[in-house]
């Protein structure tokens, strides 16, 4: 019997389809290292989120392991190479959570030019700001979007249909159906940071793009810009950013990831009050996990019966 294991919580459907194809599944919730590196023994496939960590220790120590099946996209948590080295395959289902991620881009977008969570904090203490929350329009504006794929450019497209933003992005190889449908104008991402009033980062976390926005980059730009970020927290170097949000380099961040999660309490992201802060929620949506857990379970079915496994 094939056996999986879900070590991070997928929708109750997903499990049903597993079930429904004779697959023997167990669950259990983002296991610490050691503890996986143990129950790993004896599955054939293992189903994970964002967590938990599955590393080389974990690979290792995986005697029947043929494939790892992410609920979502982003692969930063497992160690691919460690995987492919073992000839484990390693799946997604990329498309998801895009919509939700999108939407709460632009939820960020707005919260920071608007200052909303300045307000609802101020309102709580019985205070009425309003000459303290001025803040700016995005109609016309320019949104930099670093990393045109699924997402940055569902962001463009809302940006861009939803409130009249200009468009301009960055990304490692040029999309001309944005720049057909959008407008969208390819520029080299110095040239980006310093044009952009919004800058919105959409890449994945790997060796190439970490600390991709660093002290140097966020100098590029413009004083009254925001930075939204909700990609990965890697992807920008968080002494910098605080820095930069100290001192006024930029106006203001948006920010669903972070270098170290959960954000550590007390730590200076929380201090500062041009900074709107989201829990990694970006693909928590009743929507993103339904799609997500039928997606996945309908992949590793389908893998499992290539392989002649299942029937
Ligand atoms: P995607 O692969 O469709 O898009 C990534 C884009 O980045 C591609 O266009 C690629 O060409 C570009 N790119 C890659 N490396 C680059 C580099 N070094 N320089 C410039 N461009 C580069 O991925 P997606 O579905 O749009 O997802 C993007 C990221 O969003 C994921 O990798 C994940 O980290 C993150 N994400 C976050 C959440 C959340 O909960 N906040 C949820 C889902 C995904």
């Amino acid at each position: 019997m094939v056996k999986v294991l879900v070590a991070s919580r997928i929708h109750e459907k997903g499990i049903g389809i597993l079930r429904e194809n004779n697959i023997d599944v167990y669950i259990v919730e983002e296991p610490r290292e050691e503890d996986l590196a143990e129950l790993i023994k004896g599955y054939h496939g293992l189903i994970v989120r964002s967590k938990p960590l599955v590393t080389r220790k974990v690979i290792e120590s995986a005697d029947k392991l043929m494939v790892i099946a992410r609920a979502g996209v982003g692969v930063d948590n497992i160690d691919v190479e460690a995987a492919k080295s073992k000839g484990i395959d390693v799946i997604t289902v990329p498309e998801a959570t895009t919509t939700s991620v999108a939407e709460l881009t632009i939820g960020l977008m707005i919260a920071v030019a608007r200052k909303i969570s300045f307000c609802d904090r101020e309102m709580r203490k019985g205070v009425w700001p309003k000459k303290q929350a001025e803040g700016f329009e995005l109609n016309g504006k320019i949104l930099g979007i670093i990393g045109a794929g699924r997402i940055g450019s569902a962001v463009a497209k809302i940006a861009k249909h939803g409130l009249n933003m200009q468009i301009v992005y960055y990304s490692s190889t040029r999309k001309p159906s944005l720049e057909k449908e959008l407008g969208a104008r390819y520029l080299p991402l110095d040239d980006l940071l310093r044009t952009a009033d919004v800058v919105s980062i959409h890449v994945p976390l790997n060796s190439e793009t970490r600390h991709m926005i660093n002290e140097e980059k966020l100098k590029l730009m413009k004083k009254s810009a925001i930075l939204i970020n909700t990609s990965r927290g890697g992807i920008v170097d968080t002494n910098a950013l605080v820095k930069a949000l100290q001192e006024g380099w930029i106006a203001g961040a948006g920010l669903d990831v972070y270098e170290e999660e959960p954000l550590p309490k007390d730590h200076p992201l929380t201090k500062l009050e041009n900074v709107v802060l989201t829990s990694h929620i970006g693909a928590s949506t009743h929507e993103a996990q339904e799609r997500a857990g039928i997606q996945v379970a309908e992949k590793l079915v389908q893998y499992f019966k290539a392989k002649k496994l299942l029937q």
